[in-house]
């Protein structure tokens, strides 16, 4: 065998966990290595996050451009070139993000090396590259590769049948779209492609699309969804997909007969599976779940104390700002600090049209744990801002406990991701609702529905 090479910190995966891990590690005076099979930046910059907000906006655009007529502009239609809406967001987008990535790791003296990492003991690892291995040993470690879409039995990834990658980088709008599973990923690029002029048809295998957001919001992005032609079809079980050549056959059933649909493309967005099945977890003995998350306390520590695990590969939502929060507090762990994680402000964002975004609790969320929990909700259509942005649809919730302290929030409507963050620094500070109807908020803003709504709360509403 070869020498092995001895390391201090090392983190493998450099998504939004292990970017941010290594960097905060490193801010602390650790002696960082990053280990990174793909690309540098995860999932989230290069396939997931960025690209997809990137194709969402790119759909909006190009509906303002095809008409505007509400507000007076007629122009004489748009034409889209797709192949450089694509390399906007690749090269413009991606790449101005990842390159930013690998800079912050020259300025922090973070070194990295693609390749492919494996356990093989608690403190060392293998390192498997194009045609060369190394072995490297190490002081503490963070795991941080992250998630891959699950593929299922009939639908073969391949050039018509895709998998959330493949569907971010069509070469072309379909003109026909399918897509298995109406989760957020599927739900925000059937939107995004609906919006580019594709006519999309979502496959949804339970009762409703977007499970994870209560039934008035997604209520909301189905109306939507049915105004620009989008068609849901719930309780729908995906069955097989085969390619034509120029085309896919999607069979399905639904009410008890076997249906298929002629499309371009199928996208299959079922669901992620953690990337730990080829880490040689096992051989270490690390904790799995069941689901093949890895086990770790309130720091990121697995049952290995110098080993810690954080994003996707945890319990709990898949999310970047999650993965990037854990990495946060893993590198302070290892660097001897006492920071945990605290999940009780977790916000969720959907970017559909409208955004649905939530934060903390909902009321059903609080009412299971016992919490006397009250609802206020405020609309966008008395908003201002909301009514000269013809963005009416929606509205904020405030979700308070009996003393009035904000436990949670909910916002459907334009601009929803970023009016979370209100709410969300609402509940981590355990805000009253108070502190919400007595901040000034400027006007005329979306933000201003906040106020609106705690005062609305308070049963002192002043704009309904
Ligand atoms: P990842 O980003 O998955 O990074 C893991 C990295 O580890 C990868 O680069 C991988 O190549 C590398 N790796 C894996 N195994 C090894 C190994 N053995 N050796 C070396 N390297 C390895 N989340 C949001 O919060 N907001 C969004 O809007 C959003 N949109 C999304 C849209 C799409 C289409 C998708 C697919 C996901 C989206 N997500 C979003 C989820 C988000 O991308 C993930 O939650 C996030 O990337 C997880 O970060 P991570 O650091 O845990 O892992």
């Amino acid at each position: 065998g070869d020498f092995a090479i001895d390391l201090d910190t090392v983190v493998i995966g450099s998504g939004p966990g292990g970017y941010v891990a290594a960097i905060r590690a490193a801010e602390m005076g650790q002696k960082v290595t990053v280990i990174e099979s793909t690309f540098i930046g995860g999932v989230c910059l290069n396939v997931g996050c960025i690209p997809s907000k990137a194709l969402i906006n790119a759909g909006h655009r190009y509906q303002d451009a095809l008409d505007a007529s509400t507000f007076g502009i007629n122009a004489k239609g748009a034409d889209l070139d797709f192949k450089k809406t694509q390399d906007w967001k690749q090269n413009k987008v991606v790449h101005t993000l990842t390159s930013g990535v690998s800079m912050l790791f020259k300025k922090h003296k973070i070194d990295s090396i693609m390749g492919t990492a494996f356990l093989k003991d608690d403190h060392s690892l293998r390192v498997m590259q194009k045609d060369s291995a190394q072995t490297y040993t190490f002081k503490n470690l963070i795991i941080a590769t992250g998630s891959r879409p699950i593929e299922i039995k009939g639908f073969k990834f391949g050039k018509r049948i895709l998998d959330s990658t493949g569907g971010l980088n069509l070469p072309e709008v379909p003109k026909e779209f399918v897509v298995i599973g109406g989760g957020y990923i599927g739900s925000e690029l059937a939107s995004a492609y609906a919006n580019l002029g594709a006519h999309v048809t979502i496959l949804e295998g339970t009762s409703s699309i977007l499970p994870n957001f209560e039934k008035d919001m997604v209520q909301l992005v189905l109306n939507s969804f049915k105004k620009r032609g989008v068609t849901v079809i719930t309780n729908a079980m995906a069955k097989e997909a085969e390619d034509t050549g120029n085309g896919v056959k999607v069979t399905y059933t639904a009410d008890g007969k076997e249906q298929t649909l002629a499309a371009d493309y199928v996208m299959v967005t079922v669901g992620r599976r953690p990337n730990t099945d080829d880490l040689g977890l096992d051989i270490v003995g690390i904790e799995t779940t069941d689901r093949g998350l890895i086990k770790v306390d309130a720091q990121g520590r697995t049952n290995k104390p110098n080993i810690y695990a954080i994003g996707d590969v945890v319990p709990g939502a898949a999310l970047a700002h999650k993965a990037s929060y854990e990495g946060k507090v893993a590198a302070e762990a290892i660097s001897g600090k006492a920071s945990a994680v605290d999940y009780k402000a977790m916000p969720a964002v959907c970017f559909t049209d409208p955004e649905l975004a939530t934060t903390g609790m909902t009321v059903a969320e609080a009412k299971d744990k016992g919490i006397k929990a009250k609802a206020s909700k405020f609309p966008f259509a008395a908003n201002g801002r909301a009514l000269s942005l013809a963005q009416t649809e929606g509205f904020v919730r405030l979700v308070t406990n009996e003393n009035g302290t904000v436990i949670g929030g909910q916002v459907a409507g334009a601009g929803a991701s970023d009016l979370i963050s209100e709410l969300t620094v609402a509940v981590e500070g355990g805000l009253n609702v108070e502190d919400l109807a007595l901040t000034i908020h400027p006007h005329p803003t979306l933000s201003e529905t906040i106020m609106d709504d705690a005062e609305v709360a308070l049963g002192l509403p002043i704009n309904i």
